[in-house]
Formats: structure tokens, sequence, C-alpha cells
């Protein structure tokens, strides 16, 4: 529990089945509330979902299409959401609250005719939405909204995550979320060079939500109550820490990136790290992968918000631009940085949707919650001894000797492979 450890790709944003306080029924009129209704089954910090706004959808996709999407992407089997989402020949029949049958089920139609109507609107827009570019036009980019999400928070706010270390008592602490800040303004930089507009989360070592852990006590102490735990004094502030900065922090940036942003696209920062224990130490591990969103679990399924999001962003279509960009983003990024591929969620926690070897499908809040195509990248390994190094070395100018090869910074290479892979995607598209 209190754990200074790094799972391999786990950048602690995962979902986990829980529930909150803060979750009121928003469906009311559809299904009328009974003094017996339970309290939903909902992630943290999530709202029982307004599933009238899957009627924007209703006819827009066909009976195959959508069982593709849950069964290729979505899930990793037809039992993940058996019970809970029930295919017919025209419609889907989907569980409003799981743990309330009464609250009935939202029926959706599926397209099965030419009459039916087009895809629905949404606020990123494919390729095919955009404008052609000018003749001879140098700026790839141009008019493409390109947000981008720095992981974790850095400064004082690195003791509520635990993605922080030092190795040796002369070097500087390595931390995730100001790392990733340095690679966010390198890309802001070289991307509206490129023509984009582009958009931070954070431009800071702050947090973008306004709660605090305080502010999280009373939700951390009935979700540990819901979980049959006790409530001791450390476990309840270790509960609210997390709270604070991994749920709130990803709903406040959430909230940014799809009401006020609205981007066509949305690149995820993050550095991965191999587990260690009391005390970092180094290991000769070092690998890259990238994550679509996908692969959910039945627990994950069975919390009426996430199957909401779940479907919300498969029936916007997302799965294709966001696994597309994101094997563009990965050969770019193999080649700039010779990374090998990471080899994991053996546990089931992801699932591979193609054949390229780096890109994995996988639930996280931090690909769920945003409306839009996510590239979520997780290279380097920060306590691999060479990327230690260059972590270190900072953002120096031109070429460094680190294990007997040239390299550029570690900042602006992991820069210039997501913008290498960018400019390969929409190249090849506008
Ligand atoms: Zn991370």
């Amino acid at each position: 529990m209190d754990s200074k450890y790094l799972s391999a790709g786990l950048c602690l944003l995962s979902t986990i089945a829980l529930t909150c306080l803060t979750c009121l029924a928003q469906d009311e009129t559809a299904a009328p509330a009974a003094p017996s209704r339970p309290h939903p089954d909902i992630s943290r910090l999530g709202k029982f979902p307004d599933w009238s706004r899957l009627d924007a959808f209703q006819r827009t996709m066909t009976r195959t299409e959508f069982v593709y999407l849950l069964d290729h992407c979505y899930t990793n089997s037809p039992s993940k959401y058996e019970g809970l989402i029930d295919i017919h020949e025209d419609r889907a029949e989907i569980v409003r609250q799981s743990n309330y049958s009464a609250a009935g089920k939202y029926t959706l139609y599926f397209k099965s005719s030419p009459e039916d109507p087009g895809d629905a609107d949404t606020y990123w827009r494919d390729t095919y939405q955009m404008d052609d570019l000018p003749e001879g036009s140098a700026k790839v980019l141009d008019g493409i909204r390109i947000a981008v999400d720095p992981g974790h928070i850095g400064g004082e706010w690195v003791r509520w995550d635990d993605r922080h270390f030092k190795i040796g008592s002369h070097s500087t602490e390595v931390r995730e979320g100001e790392l990733t800040l340095k690679v966010a303004k390198i890309l802001e930089r070289d991307l509206t060079t490129l023509g984009a507009e582009v958009f931070l989360t954070r431009s800071k070592n702050e947090p973008v939500t306004t709660d605090r852990a305080d502010d999280m006590v009373e939700a951390a102490r009935a979700h540990i109550l819901r979980k049959k735990k006790i409530p001791s004094k450390n476990y309840l502030a270790y509960t609210a820490g997390r709270f604070f900065a991994l749920s709130s922090e990803m709903r406040a940036r959430a909230e940014l990136v799809n009401n006020e942003f609205q981007p066509d696209l949305l690149i995820c920062l993050h550095f991965n790290a191999t587990p260690w224990g009391r005390t970092a130490y180094f290991n000769s591990a070092n690998h890259m992968h990238l994550l679509v969103n996908g692969c959910y679990t039945n627990g994950e399924v069975k919390e009426d918000d996430v199957r909401f999001d779940m479907l919300y962003r498969l029936l916007q279509r997302m799965y294709y631009p966001e696994l597309e960009m994101s094997e563009a983003v990965a050969q770019a990024m193999r080649t700039e940085t010779s990374l090998p591929a990471f080899k994991g969620y053996t546990n089931g926690s992801g699932k591979r949707v193609c054949d390229d070897p780096y890109i994995y499908a996988r639930n996280l809040l931090g690909n769920r919650l945003f409306m839009c195509p996510v590239v979520f990248l997780e290279p380097y390994c920060m306590n691999n001894r060479t990327v230690y190094y260059r972590i270190q070395a900072g953002e120096y100018e031109g070429m460094k000797e680190f294990g007997g090869r040239m390299r550029k910074n570690i900042f602006q290479e992991y820069a210039d492979g997501i913008t290498n892979g960018l400019v390969d995607y929409f190249e090849a598209r506008r």
C-alpha cells in the first residue's frame, strides 16, 4: 500500500473498481428513483452517466462494426460485457445501473439501412474533415488542434504519487512530472512551427485541479469503507492523496481538454520505470510502448460511468485514428530512440490489437476520459542507468556521448519522435 513502487507501464492512472459519494443519478427521467436504489457502482470521483447522450449515435453504426469494436479493441472477450450489454439483431440493450435492475436498459439501435443517419458530430476532426493543405505548404500540421498532457505533477506535489526517486547522493531527484513538462514545452514550440495550434493541459509544475488532499478525506473514507477496509490514519491520508493527485487531477485535465481545448488529438506524455523496493536502484531494462484505449475488464465495464465512457468512445469510432496515429508515432519513436518494445501485460490488463509490437490496448483513466483520439506514450525506463544519466545531463545543445553513442538530449529526442510521427501521419493523409 505504502509503495515506492512503479510497475512497468502502470502510470498509476488506471481505473480500479471503486465507488464514491459524489455520484447521483442525472438520469432520473429514465428511471424513477426508488427509496431502495443503491449507490451506483462508479469509478473514483466519477458521476452517474446521462445515458441520453448516446441518443446522437442512434442508427449510426452497424451491428457488425459495433460487435467488432467491442470484441477486437474494447474488451478481450464477450464475457467481459455479458449481462451488461446485450446484443440483439437490430439493437444493443445496455444496463443503466449495474447494481439496480429497476433502472432499466438503454436501447441503442444499429444502422441497418442507407437512409439511416451518417456519423454523429464530434468535437475532434478526422483528416477527411480537415481543409486541404495549400499547394507547396511546408506546414504539414496547419490548422490542426493538438493538446499535450504532461503526465503527473512536479515540484512539491510529487510526494502524492510516487513517480520520483534519486540514486546516489550527488544527483538531482528524477521527477516524472517535471520530465514530461520539459518534453511538452519542446513539442509546443516545434508543433506550432509546423502550423498546429497547441494546448498544454499544464505549463507549470502545479496541479490543474483546485482540490487538495485535505478536501478528499471524506471521499477517501467512504471509498475505504465501501471496500470493507479500516480507514486508519495513514491509509486515509494515503488514499486522500491519491484521490487528489490522480483522480481529481485527471478529471480536471479532461474537463479542460473536452470542454475548452476540443482538440483533434491529444498526446499523453509519460516516462516508464521498472519496479523498485524501498530504495531505487538501476535496472538494465529499457523499453517503450504506446497505448490505445481498450481492453476493459469485467469490473470496469460493470462501473456505470466507465461503461458509458467506453461506449461513447466506441461510437465515435475513435479507435481507428487513435491506432493509426499511434502506429505512425511508434515507428518514428523507434527510429529516434532505438528502444525495444515492452513485452508485458500478461495479466490481461492489456491486449494487442495490431501487429505493431509497441502498441497495446489498455484502459486507463488517463486515456479514457478524453473524448478525442489519444496517443499515449510510455518510452524510456527512468531507472535504467543510461536513461538516468541522460536525464541528469538536462537539455544540452548538440550531441553528447552516452554508452558509446552520440545522443541528442533525451527531451528533444522524445519530442522529435512524436513530431516526426505526426508529420508522417498527416502528410500521408492531407
Ligand atoms: Zn507516468
